[in-house]
């Protein structure tokens, strides 16, 4: 027994013991400076609030909590409340005190708590929309409170049992309630809305100054023993602040300029002016974009420009000239053009001559004067180097025909008029447009049309215009395209080797023949020579079909030998055949080889114009073909520029004489007395002579009256097929033998 009273004894004096070292807990703090640790919110400037440039919670709370706390003897800390509540924050231990309180509130998890003397008495006001003039009594009222205000809004129901209180997150959101009817007044600490009523937004809350009464503000923590030593102690301190103390701290806070601007009380106060200057800005945007666009539309109509038309004569480039024809076809399609394609044929010789600069001069005139005569409806454009081409109407009066030659002639004595020898030629090709050409509007074809007709004035010796046939241009078409066909049609047979007999009056007999080529066409049926083969020497293709020629000949030939009828055939050689890398009298000699015919049963017909045309390369050949064993006869004497020079100079076996010119619009007896002479001559030069193209009884006579007995023409017999050629009788028809 005595043992447990001694146990109770000494477990009281522990107790006392503890007690007074709980009590002693300040000053031992102070001793030890252990510092005191209140939690407050942040957010109710300026009773507390986060200082924007220390960074450390300041307030008016905060100062008279520090001077209280420091007058108890405390070295005191403050941290931000990271609960939502203060009924939360209770319970975490992490806080000595928690601030503020009106009256002592259990904490979240149930547990009392205790509290401090007041700080000071808070004076709380209630703020109401601007208009409203009539507020229900205190005790009836809705009022709005910020969530954070829990311990308050509880202290005021205590005080006013019959108010009603709800609670909203943020501030905006309570000023919505208030404004959408749901409270009839909001309800807080006067220092906050001295605070917060400085925001623009809500310039229109009035405070009612009538409503106001005082909340005590309390520091509290948990109801324990330490709790209430720490509260015994800061009571302490607490009954130390003087009034005037208390005063200067509320002071200092609110005569502080603390409310600071955000974005949205920018936008509220100078909305209207930022919204000027956005409107401002947008415009100034819209005219930059604007200008820019007005730029690129410059740029790009400059470049159009530059494209469409020509840097030299500033007329319409060929680019040009289509889209503008184009235009002009489809805004007027009852007027009736023509489309002229001018040339300077000479224009090479005047920059040789006479220099570039006056070239581009002369350009520069004609493009000028033409366009000098030219009507809105009409254009003119410089296709390519000196080409122009004009989109004139048709059928104009005789003032418009005298303008045309006006600038004719006047471009046609550019040099003449300016004291030189030189006269410009100019060619032209004139296409006169259809109601197709209206329908479907194609400006290069046109063009093509125009330049083919020009090309027909620019082949010959003279200058001038000419109409464009319709009938040309489709043969020109079709045989361009029948050329790419040839390779086909050589292989398919397509391309046949016909005769026409050569006749030997002396004898009565048939002596030999011509070999020309016939084609066959699938579509188009038989084509004559002269429609391809001057394209195909264009194509660079004729020695192909020669090579075909020359050897269907060797072996007819060869068959006609075997058969004991051995004969001798001319066959054409074109002036494209002979090149420098082309060993023409080896060929031939390698074709008699191979078919085992003699040299003389081929006699190679050269045209005249070819001899003209390189006559060193053409001489030399000549004489290795003769020398080969080969007879060479020149072709077409007589209808091209035949020279006395190139008899001289040329070494051929005979002369093929062109009786076409016999035919010719020109004095007929003059004519005859040429052919007598031309007989005589080569005769004399100890060559021999065919006539050729003879097609009348008259002619055969008047040549062989003459002592020209070797004749070709129509008259005795027409090119035949081989089949045909081989059934010939060798005797010429008694009627054509009399003459
Ligand atoms: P060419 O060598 O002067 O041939 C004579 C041309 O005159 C042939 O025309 C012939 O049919 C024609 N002809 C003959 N007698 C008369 C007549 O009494 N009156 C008229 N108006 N014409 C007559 P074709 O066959 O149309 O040949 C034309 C030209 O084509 C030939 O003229 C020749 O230069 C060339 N040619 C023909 N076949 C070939 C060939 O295989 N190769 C080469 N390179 N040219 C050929
Ligand atoms: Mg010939
Ligand atoms: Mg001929």
């Amino acid at each position: 027994m005595r043992s447990s009273r001694t146990k109770a004894a000494v477990l009281s004096v522990l107790l006392l013991t503890a007690l007074t070292l709980c009590c002693a807990a300040p000053a031992l703090a102070e001793q030890d400076g252990e510092p005191l640790t209140v939690g407050v919110p942040a957010n109710r400037c300026p009773v507390f609030y986060l200082d924007a440039d220390t960074h450390e919670i300041a307030g008016i709370g905060v100062d008279l909590m520090r001077a209280a706390a420091e007058a108890a003897g405390y070295a005191v800390s403050f941290r931000t409340i990271e609960e939502k509540t203060l009924k939360d924050a209770l319970d975490n231990p992490a806080y000595d005190v928690i601030m503020p309180f009106g009256s002592a509130i259990p904490s979240a998890s149930g547990r009392p708590s205790v509290l401090s003397d007041a700080l000071t008495q808070t004076p709380m006001t209630l703020v109401t929309e601007g208009g409203r003039k009539q507020m229900p009594a205190l005790n009836q009222l809705r009022v709005g409170m910020l969530r954070s205000m829990s311990g308050a809004a509880e202290t005021v129901r205590q005080m006013h049992p019959g108010i009603e209180i709800s609670m909203y997150e943020t501030m905006d959101a309570c000023v919505a309630a208030l404004r959408a009817g749901r409270v009839d007044a909001l309800l807080h600490n006067s220092y906050v809305w001295s605070y917060v009523l400085q925001k623009p937004a809500y310039s229109d809350l009035t405070v009612q100054p009538a409503a106001m009464f005082s909340m005590d503000f309390r520091a509290g923590t948990l109801d324990t023993p330490a709790g209430r030593a720490i509260m015994e102690r800061l009571n302490g301190g607490i009954a130390a602040l003087s009034d005037t103390q208390r005063q200067a701290i509320v002071l200092d806070h609110t005569s502080r300029r603390l409310y600071r601007y955000d974005f949205s009380d920018y936008l509220h106060q100078y909305g209207l002016i930022l919204l000027l200057i956005a409107l401002l800005f947008m415009a100034l945007g819209t005219i930059a974009v604007q200008k820019r666009r007005a730029l690129r539309l410059e740029q790009e109509k400059k470049l159009r420009q530059l494209i469409d038309h020509d840097e030299l004569t500033g007329a319409l480039s060929l680019v040009g000239f289509r889209k503008h024809a184009a235009e002009l076809l489809t805004a007027h399609p009852d007027v009736p053009y023509l489309l002229v394609y001018g040339n300077i044929k000479n224009f090479k010789y005047i920059n040789d001559s006479l220099g570039r600069t006056a070239g581009d001069e002369l350009l520069r005139f004609w493009a000028e004067k033409t366009q000098g005569i030219l009507s809105e409806e009409e254009a003119m454009g410089r296709v390519e180097a000196d080409h122009f081409a004009v989109l004139r109407r048709a059928g104009g009066d005789e003032k418009t025909r005298q303008d045309d030659q006006h600038v004719i002639d006047s471009v046609r004595n550019y040099f003449i008029d300016r004291g030189k020898e030189n006269r410009v030629q100019v060619c032209g090709g004139v296409y006169v447009l259809t109601p197709e050409d209206y329908r479907k509007i194609d400006v290069n074809r046109m063009l093509d049309y125009a330049r083919v007709a020009e090309k027909r004035v620019r082949d010959t010796l003279k200058d001038g215009y000419e109409f464009y046939n319709p009938e040309q241009w489709e043969k020109g078409k079709r045989v361009a395209d029948v050329v790419n066909q040839l390779p086909a049609a050589i292989r398919s047979g397509e391309i046949q080797v016909w005769y026409q007999p050569q006749a030997d009056c002396e004898k009565g007999k048939y002596d030999g023949a011509e070999a020309l080529c016939r084609w066959n066409h699938s579509k188009l049926g038989w084509l004559n020579p002269a429609e391809f083969i001057p394209t195909l020497e264009d194509a660079g293709l004729i020695f192909d079909l020669d090579c075909f020629v020359w050897d269907r000949v060797c072996q007819d030939l060869r068959r006609w030998n075997e058969q004991g009828k051995r004969r001798a055939v001319s066959v054409n050689l074109s002036r494209r055949d002979i090149r420098p890398d082309r060993d023409i009298p080896g060929h031939f000699t390698g074709l008699v080889k191979a078919y085992g015919l003699s040299p003389s049963q081929l006699h190679i017909e050269i045209t005249e114009t070819a001899f003209a045309e390189n006559p060193d390369l053409l001489i030399s050949t000549t004489v290795k073909l003769r020398e080969a064993g080969f007879e060479v006869e020149m072709d077409d004497f007589g209808s091209g520029y035949s020279s006395l020079h190139m008899l001289k100079e040329v070494p051929v076996d005979r002369i093929k004489l062109d009786l076409h010119f016999l035919t010719g619009t020109g004095d007929a007896q003059k004519g005859r007395v040429i052919i007598s002479y031309i007989i005589q001559m080569v005769r004399s030069l100890g060559m021999r002579l065919i006539a050729e193209g003879v097609e009348t009884a008259e002619q055969a006579q008047f040549l062989q009256s003459r002592g020209c007995t070797e004749i070709q023409g129509y008259y005795f017999c027409k090119p035949l097929p081989v089949e045909q050629f081989e059934q010939l009788n060798e005797e010429i028809p008694a009627p054509a033998r009399e003459q």
